[in-house]
């Protein structure tokens, strides 16, 4: 016979239901502790909440059912965790069990008490032990400076350090003095794609190689298998990891010792999920640290406009590195006005001129450019047909080297028609550029460049698609550190954290496409993702004087190239700041949208048309603006109709009351009539485009 005390257990239920669920238990079970549970058929895991003494309100302790098997070898989640889960569940509008399970590594989900015992006998073995120690370097004042103020912070640290400034240096040594503080303290370091910076994973391994026989370092991310993600939860669950190093998934990682987290390239938007909670890691990890009584330290060279206001506010404390390491200079702006150069010129000629005097140097060139493929579309100028996704609204881009169309939203591919498929006519055309056509004509009009060696020029292409199979990237990165490239033409990937010793020319060739977008994020991801770009060259103080950011605009008048050329991201913050309040965006506004899958548009509008309607019965509902339902942008993905709402409120407080009001009645809106055929729907709350 089993009696009370209740369990108050977070399951995996579907949100509506309510996912706190009353087990009963034989005795009393510490809250954090993971056990299994019944669920309808199932038996699934749960994580106890909290323990009551009493029955709920309107169950009789013979209606509850019992809690199947605790998993008692693994040591509860403690309150911290818990609490960082619970406010993310609440903020980002999902259910507490939902967020809480899908934060543990999915094999935790399958193991019987008996397999998870043995799993904690049998640690992962140390890796590391090869690893070249790494020494710790005498810092400059700069670094000095911004380490000691990160060690005796007690906001928020918003360090903004140029590219090269050695940002890296003095997350390593503060890593350093927060592991010496406690001999249970642990770091949590968020980087935006793990596989992006292979090089700071390595200086963390290589700095901080064992502890006791361990690995102090562990990864968690999702490129890992199942079994290696549970290892390496375990290993910061249990204390064995010292330092978590991972993307924004790492952010749940259980750490009971955590006195510092680090979130590298905290303006990058993959720190936002863009599926299930909708949440930004970089800040649950503001949240997290305040908890935990942990400090936070946010790095970039291109600090987010949220984050550059709340440091002008004062929430932040701003910490800034204004100069290179080994003093290499910034490069200097090379702005080619498109509206003067030869008709259908790919590269102007003043750029590929400079970028055949680099060759002939033994210099580096990376060349940028924002899509992938040969070019985005295909035509026939006969009868106007174009290459269109039939389950998008959307057009097929035209990948040259395997002679395929491939939608890039849904991933429908067909190999090229030979002929236009509406009208016969064997003349179909490629309109606009991608990668692979860069790629193909620069090699052809670099043909008479000649290298120090007299070798002709190399130009190689580095992209999603070269860089799918495992290891590819890595392969890619140690030819071009090796020298075997002579100019790089990629996307934004080769625009990140690599640091390259030869570079001494960066091109962006379309940077306008984004320019004019109706996104208001569009500039500050422009002018970031040049800066970040600019900072590829010049690292080598040698070649540094003459290293050069050359882009390509038909629009050399726009305000952003002013604050580019002085390299001036706090004069670009303040003014894009000031257009933001007087348009009432955020940061002066908070947003959150909810989104709409349907079988057809009518219904994804019904849907948000039917929550609109029902949200006007809420008292809450006078502090936001709703904006009328909306298609998105690509309207159709894979057969999908999709359409979004805008609420807007000045208050983030006031915005949170609404939506946890409004929640219940999305739910009654599902069943309206003009929603039949709604597939799903979500809210976003802080949405990065809205
Ligand atoms: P950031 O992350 O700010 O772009 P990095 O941390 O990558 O800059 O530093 C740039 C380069 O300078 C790296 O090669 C790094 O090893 C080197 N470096 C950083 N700090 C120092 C230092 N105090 N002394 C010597 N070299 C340093
Ligand atoms: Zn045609
Ligand atoms: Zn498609």
């Amino acid at each position: 016979m089993y009696h009370w005390p209740a369990v108050v257990v977070a399951t995996p239920a579907h949100s509506g239901v309510g996912d706190l669920l009353s087990y009963r238990s034989g005795a009393a079970l510490a809250a954090g502790t993971l056990v299994r549970v019944p669920l309808g058929a199932r038996e699934v895991l749960g994580i106890v909440w909290r323990c009551d003494d009493a029955p709920p309100e309107g169950l009789a302790p013979g209606q509850a059912r019992d809690v199947a098997q605790v998993l008692d070898a693994l040591p509860p989640l403690d309150a911290g965790w818990r609490e960082l889960v619970a406010f993310a569940a609440r903020y980002y509008q999902r259910g507490l069990g939902e967020v809480a399970l899908a934060a543990l590594p999915p094999p935790l989900r399958d193991l019987t008490p008996e397999q998870l015992a043995r799993r904690l006998k049998r640690p992962a073995k140390a890796a590391a032990a090869e690893i070249a120690p790494d020494h710790e370097r005498a810092l400059s004042p700069e670094q000095a400076g911004a380490l000691a103020a990160i060690d005796g912070a007690t906001a928020p640290v918003l360090l903004f350090g140029t590219t090269g400034s050695g940002k890296t240096e003095v997350y390593l040594q503060a890593c350093a003095h927060a592991l010496a503080s406690e001999t249970t303290a642990q770091v949590l370091v968020l980087v935006p794609e793990i596989n992006l910076t292979p090089q700071l994973e390595e200086r963390f391994r290589a700095r901080f190689a064992t502890v006791h026989g361990h690995d102090a370092v562990v990864s968690l991310h999702s490129g890992m298998t199942p079994p290696q993600r549970l290892a390496a939860w375990i290993a910061a669950h249990t204390g064995r990891a010292r330092i978590v190093l991972g993307t924004r998934l790492a952010v749940f990682a259980s750490l009971p010792g955590l006195r510092l987290i680090v979130v590298d390239e905290e303006h990058d938007p993959s720190y936002k999920s863009q599926d299930g909670a909708r949440y930004s890691a970089r800040d649950l990890a503001i949240y997290r640290a305040r908890v935990a009584g942990a400090r936070v330290v946010l790095g970039s060279a291109t600090p987010s406009l949220e984050s550059w206001h709340a440091s002008e506010q004062g929430r932040y404390r701003r910490l800034d590195m204004p100069s290179r390491i080994g003093g290499g200079a910034l490069p200097r702006l090379r702005l080619v006005d498109m509206n003067h150069q030869p008709k259908g010129a790919l590269i102007a000629p003043p750029l590929l001129a400079a970028m055949a005097e680099r060759v002939a140097r033994g210099e580096q060139c990376l060349v940028l450019i924002n899509r992938r493929g040969y070019a985005p579309v295909l035509a026939c100028h006969a009868c106007g047909w174009k290459s269109g996704c039939p389950h998008c609204s959307a057009y097929r881009v035209f990948h040259k080297l395997d002679r395929t169309l491939r939608c890039h939203h849904c991933g429908f591919t067909q190999r090229v028609p030979r002929a236009c498929p509406d009208c016969g006519n064997l003349d179909i055309e490629p309109i606009g550029r991608g990668t692979e056509q860069v790629e193909e004509q620069l090699a052809r009009l670099l043909a008479e460049a000649r290298r120090p060696d007299g070798g002709p020029a190399r130009v190689a292409r580095m992209d999603a698609d070269t860089t799918k199979a495992k290891g590819s990237l890595e392969a890619q990165l140690a030819a071009l550190h090796a020298g075997e490239v002579d100019v790089l033409v990629g996307t934004q990937m080769i625009a990140k954290g690599h640091d390259f010793r030869r570079i001494t020319l960066v091109a962006a060739i379309n940077a306008d496409a984004s320019l004019f977008a109706s996104d208001h994020r569009a500039p500050e991801r422009l002018f970031a993702l040049l800066l970040q770009a600019a900072g590829r060259a010049g690292r080598d103080a040698a070649h540094s004087a003459a290293s050069e950011l050359w882009v390509q605009t038909w629009h050399p008048e726009h305000k952003l190239f002013a604050h580019l050329r002085a390299h001036d991201h706090p004069g670009f913050a303040k003014a894009e700041l000031a257009d933001r309040q007087a348009a009432a965006m955020p940061p002066f506004a908070h947003q959150a949208l909810l989104r709409a899958d349907a079988r057809t548009q009518e219904a994804a509008q019904g849907f948000l048309k039917a929550a609109s309607r029902a949200a006007q019965a809420l008292p809450q509902r006078e502090a936001v603006t709703l904006y009328p339902a909306v298609p998105l942008t690509i309207q159709r993905v894979a057969n999908v109709e999709r359409a979004q709402l805008l609420v807007e409120s000045d208050s983030r407080a006031a915005l949170q009351r609404f939506l946890t009001a409004w929640q219940p009645l999305l739910l009654q809106a599902r069943s309206a009539p003009e929603a039949r055929g709604l597939i799903r729907y979500a809210v976003d709350v802080d949405p990065l485009s809205v």
